[in-house]
């Protein structure tokens, strides 16, 4: 398994040349707050002699992650505030996360559950506490989609994985379920056989949103990996995640979305980064971001456009927050086009 290679610790990443041996203190304290890793697939991709490398930033630790600003929270979305048992967080009433695991194949710097995911302890929910979660989504028949995410679901043997999903098959009210993951990127070689029968295994419609946040990373592997699931009858998303220094351009945005879409993959949320301790230097403004998804809109194809979506700290949901592009007069509504362009909608007439 490619994962026994990841980078786990500060020495191998001097070692790989990824961090300079002066730097090892400052970097040692960032690991012993955060977790990391990086798999053989994301080294390879980075380019050492590019100190602005898009890939290395996702990936190697920084010593601003020591830096916590009042703004910033442990719990950027609010999971705390929904999850009624544990491993499940229930915000919306037809559809539930279930957060089986904790550990992922590589550790985001700018990881909004960066408090909460890790190797530490035994990377899973014990038995008895699955139990009380598959039978909190037994006993709640408005829970139409059940959402495997983490930590990354696909860490899991493809043995559990399919003992897991399995366990939804005989309720009937579950009518979809989906993968949120960051394998068929970071460890593209896991999608096998077996992990894909298991994905499978709970014989409803099944939906996966592959995390990626720069072309690079859909690497011909990637691109493989991916149709291996698209053949499996699995329907792909994607997700992404706006970040100062890594996609914070149209031309990279544009070209990640169209990697996805080539790949099979609808491009699903563009999420402005959560306020998660010490990831201030990903941040960018909300205005910025708003100027960055106008621009792609009517330069790529329809296929490609990401919703802009805002996790509302507290734990209040997401929410779209792309500028709009209709505004209602006190007569009609002015619509704007791709270009900025403004434009009437005419009133409705005849019979009020
Ligand atoms: C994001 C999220 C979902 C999924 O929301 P969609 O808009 O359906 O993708 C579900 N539950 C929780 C708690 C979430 O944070
Ligand atoms: S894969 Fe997802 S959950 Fe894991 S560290 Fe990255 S952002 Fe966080």
């Amino acid at each position: 398994m490619t994962l026994d290679r990841t980078l786990r610790t500060v020495d191998a990443l001097v070692e790989a040349g990824f961090v300079p041996a002066a730097e090892a203190e400052p970097i040692g304290l960032v690991a012993a707050r955060y977790a990391v890793g990086v798999t053989p697939a994301m080294a390879a991709l980075i380019d050492r002699a590019d100190p602005t490398d898009p890939i290395a930033r996702q990936f190697i630790p920084d010593a601003r992650e020591l830096e916590t600003r009042p703004e910033e929270r442990d719990d950027p979305i609010g999971d705390h505030a929904h999850s009624p048992v544990a491993g499940i967080v229930h915000r919306y009433p037809d559809r539930v996360l279930l957060k089986a695991v904790h550990v992922c194949p590589v550790y985001c710097r700018f990881c909004f559950r960066r408090e909460m995911v890790g190797p530490d302890g035994d990377g899973t929910l014990s038995a008895e506490a699955l139990d009380a979660a598959f039978a909190y989504i037994g006993a709640h028949a408005e829970i139409r989609e059940v959402i495997f995410t983490g930590g990354d679901p696909l860490v899991l043997s493809a043995r559990r994985l399919a003992d897991l999903v399995g366990q939804l098959s005989a309720m009937a009210h579950v009518r979809m379920v989906r993968f949120h993951t960051r394998v068929p990127v970071a460890d593209p070689d896991r999608i096998d056989a077996a992990l894909l029968a298991a994905l499978s295994a709970s014989g409803k419609t099944t939906y996966l949103a592959v995390h990626a946040n720069h072309p690079r990373e859909l690497t011909d592997a990637a691109v493989a990996g991916l149709a291996r699931l698209r053949g499996a009858g699995i329907v792909l998303l994607g997700q992404s995640v706006l970040l100062k220094g890594v996609n914070d351009d149209v031309d990279t945005l544009a070209a990640l979305m169209r990697g996805f879409v080539e790949a099979g993959v609808m491009p699903y949320y563009l999420h402005h980064p959560d306020l998660a301790p010490g990831t201030a230097h990903f941040r960018l403004s909300i205005a910025e971001g708003q100027r960055l998804v106008a621009a792609l809109r009517g330069q790529i194809s329809g296929l490609c456009q990401p919703r802009y979506v805002l996790d509302i700290p507290g734990g209040f949901g997401k929410a779209q927050i792309g500028l709009p592009e209709i505004e209602a007069l006190d007569d009609g509504h002015r619509v704007t086009d791709f270009r900025g362009g403004q434009h009437v909608y005419p009133p409705l007439q005849g019979d009020e």
